[in-house]
């Protein structure tokens, strides 16, 4: 029997609100598609506002208890957590194929990263550090607590499906804190079944709700009306981003936003290419360009640029397409038509401002939501490309002649995700890095996500960081407490 097969069987492919799996209030329904043939595999309950709100009390009336369980404790959950997650890799990594798309070796690298996330943040829910000092005057102790945030709410995007919500899940259980998932709704089932496992390892009633829902703005939107939610924990579009901090100004929720990214990807004159085109490949095209940290903008040196270009024409030309599920794949389907077209319009839009399609450049005769990997060469600096979230197989590469001009260009954005430098020269990586408007930067590498290590943007890629002891902290409260004895 699949995952999903089993979910379905078990009445747990739908809301799970206070350990209870249910319909939603108003009968109301997701249909789940499959983006390798556009055919439908099941449907889920969508969540209504009623059921939005349930979540929220299930989650308040968990809060107490669940704050005062022994930090040893729910260490141990999300260690369980982690080994259920490894063991049964395969089902999940297939349950993400169908309702994402993404090839079956990345669903399943993507399972145990998010597991990973599991291991991480059993080891920090031990670590909740505070300190003490003595005032500088001498007059008083300053003792520095931190206590969970409280309820919070985590939304979570269709790319990642499993790792974007176990990224959220882990610190918010290593903290003491309830927690509301509102999955995407392209992506409901692999948030629903990171639920039933967590029931299955002893997160008790009302701890993790699951709420998948068509209707998010309205759902969320009254989840952050709710007083009792303490804390948005969001990861999409910058757009909708913009949107929830608004609504979470209303009652001053504490908010971590992950959003959207356009990095670029710079190769000096003295990288070595073949490296460099390794890393272009991962960086790019690791689940179908679909990540907030591809690499949106290859910026190569004019004196290496055609080298660059040839290698990684070839290395994308020879990438194979198919069904996710079938195990020679490395190139799935994107995630939904809209998605498929607008690329589609991309391209074109580029190409007719004169960049040169080098490699693909079309949606494939075949059904589902496929998109050619894809290269174009003489992109100018200020084509609008380089100024959108491509979010697909798509690489337009841009010439430049000096440091100084790669360094503006790779800043000229609204967006600071990631950004990758190649440059045999340390001192020239660590400089550049250094000056790259960006969260993270990878230097002669193309893949940076790590649990141990701080996820996150500046400028309008977001606010605070996930993984790390960051993402502990990010769901606890500091407490101050002056002290005389
Ligand atoms: P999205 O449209 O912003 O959706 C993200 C989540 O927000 C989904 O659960 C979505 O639900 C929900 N949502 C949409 N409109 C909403 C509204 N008005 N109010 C409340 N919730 C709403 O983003 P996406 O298309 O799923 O994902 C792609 C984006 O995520 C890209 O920009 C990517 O860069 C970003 N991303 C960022 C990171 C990071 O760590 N920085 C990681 C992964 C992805 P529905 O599915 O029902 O619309
Ligand atoms: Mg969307």
């Amino acid at each position: 029997m699949s995952l999903i097969e089993e979910l379905v069987a078990s009445g747990r492919h739908r809301l799970l609100i206070g350990g209870e799996w249910r319909d939603a209030s108003d009968g109301a329904e997701i249909t789940v598609l499959d983006p390798a043939t556009a055919e439908p595999i099941t449907a889920v309950p969508s969540g209504s506002v009623a059921d939005g709100l349930a979540a929220v009390d299930a989650a308040a009336e968990a809060a107490p208890a669940w704050a005062d369980t022994p930090p040893r404790e729910r260490a141990e959950i999300l260690r369980a957590a982690f080994e259920a997650l490894v063991d049964r890799a395969d089902a999940f990594a297939e349950l993400i194929v169908r309702e994402m798309g993404k090839a079956l070796r990345e669903a399943k690298a993507e399972v145990l990263y998010a597991a990973e996330f599991f291991r991480w943040f059993s080891g920090e829910a031990v670590r909740n550090l505070g300190s003490i000092a003595t005032a500088p005057a001498g007059d008083k102790r300053i003792i520095s607590i931190h206590q969970p945030v409280g309820v919070s709410l985590l939304v979570t995007p269709w790319n990642f499906p499993a790792a974007m919500a176990t990224r959220k899940i882990g610190p918010a259980i290593a903290a003491g804190c309830t927690m509301i998932l509102k999955p995407a709704s392209d992506t409901p089932l692999t948030a629903l079944a990171i639920g039933a496992l967590l029931e299955e390892v002893g997160v008790p009633p009302g701890v993790v709700n699951v709420v998948p829902t068509s209707r998010s703005g309205e759902v969320v939107g009254a989840m952050l009306d709710d007083p009792r939610v303490r804390k948005l924990s969001f990861t999409g579009s910058t757009e909708v981003g913009k949107l929830l901090l608004e609504k979470a100004a209303r009652h001053v929720v504490n908010c971590s936003m992950e959003l959207g990214g356009n990095a670029p990807f710079v190769v000096f004159e003295d990288a070595d290419l073949d490296a460099a085109v390794e890393g272009a490949m991962v960086a790019k095209m690791r689940n179908g360009g679909q990540s907030c940290i591809a690499a949106n903008r290859i910026y190569v040196h004019a004196a290496v640029a055609d080298a660059f270009a040839d290698r990684f024409a070839a290395a994308m030309a020879a990438t194979r397409v198919g069904v996710g599920l079938d195990p020679s794949t490395e190139l799935g389907p994107l995630i939904n038509l809209q998605a498929a077209e607008g690329i589609a319009e991309l391209v074109d839009q580029t190409a007719s401002h004169g960049a040169q399609v080098r490699v693909g450049g079309r949606r494939p005769d075949r059904p589902g939501f496929f998109f050619e990997p894809t290269v174009l060469t003489d992109v100018r600096p200020d084509d609008p490309i380089l100024a959108t979230e491509i979010f697909g197989p798509v690489a337009p590469i841009v010439t430049f002649e000096t440091e100084e001009e790669a360094i503006d260009l790779a800043n000229g954005t609204l967006w600071g995700l990631a950004a990758y430098v190649y440059t045999g020269d340390l001192a020239r990586g660590l400089r550049v890095a250094e000056a790259i408007e960006a969260g993270m930067v990878g230097i002669n590498r193309g893949l940076i996500s790590d649990p141990a290590a701080p996820f996150g943007g500046v400028k309008e890629s977001g606010l605070g960081r996930e993984g790390a002891h960051e993402g502990l902290m990010e769901f606890l409260e500091t407490k101050y407490i002056a002290a005389s004895w």
